[in-house]
């Protein structure tokens, strides 16, 4: 049976790169769940279907293909084909995809693909509804989240550093707004799961994030062989 750690948690709270580091110390497949919502966010915006529109987001849903590939550590998402990582990250794709995981034709679609990954793969799989639904029984599960102020300037300076011009003030109240979203909807909102390890990241470093995890997944390991 597959070995699956799920790590939910809000925008900004350090799972990827956490679950990216941890996957690499356990040669696990790492698989970004965000990534998937986002190439489904930007096929409806290239073809100006608008996340309000829930009848026409369902309809085209039939017409979109998600997958993905690993090269080198880094995953790779293709839309109907075409490598699109290039293109997903920006604030705009970012705010469209947290208006269109809320309709369950979106969610069914991908959380199909997750559950069959995870069902063949040693893996860690970050999202929002990685440990509440889309694999209930992981081994390991983690709650990651920190303070809006510490997502908020983590944001800011990895925006700076690309050169972004934005303001400090604007990034909290999108981070703000996205919780808020994603933490209400109907379908899977954002919650820890009863049986995950509540991590809050505000005053700790990466490296004593992952040593936390990996220390968890060796005593289940131990714990089940
Ligand atoms: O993790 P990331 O910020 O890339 O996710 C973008 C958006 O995708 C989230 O704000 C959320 O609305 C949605 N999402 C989701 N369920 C997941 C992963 C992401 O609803 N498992």
């Amino acid at each position: 049976m597959a070995f699956n750690i799920a790590i939910d948690g809000p925008a900004g709270a350090g799972k990827s790169t956490i679950a990216r580091r941890v996957a690499q110390e356990l040669s696990y497949l790492y698989v970004d769940t965000g990534a998937m919502y986002r190439a489904m966010a930007l096929y409806f915006q290239r073809n100006r279907i608008s996340p309000e529109n829930e009848t026409e987001i369902s309809a085209a849903c039939d017409q979109i293909n998600v997958t993905l590939t690993n090269e080198n550590g880094e995953q790779q998402v293709f839309l109907n084909g075409e490598n699109v990582n290039a293109y997903i990250r920006t604030e705009e794709v970012g705010k469209i995809t947290s208006a269109i995981s809320v309709y369950a034709s979106v969610r069914q679609k991908l959380t199909q693909l997750q559950r069959e990954l995870a069902s063949v793969s040693n893996l860690i799989m970050d999202g929002r509804d990685i440990g509440t639904c889309v694999l209930p029984k992981a081994q390991v599960k983690i709650y990651l989240t920190a303070s809006v102020e510490t997502r908020g300037k983590r944001r800011f300076l990895e925006l700076q550093e690309k050169g972004v011009d934005c303001k400090l003030e604007q990034i909290c109240e999108d981070i703000r707004q996205r919780d808020e979203q994603d933490m209400n909807r109907q379908i899977s909102p954002l919650r820890q799961a009863e049986d995950a390890i509540f991590i809050d990241s505000s005053f700790l470093s990466i490296e004593e994030v992952v040593n936390q995890i990996l220390d968890l997944v060796r005593q289940k390991i131990s714990f089940t062989s």
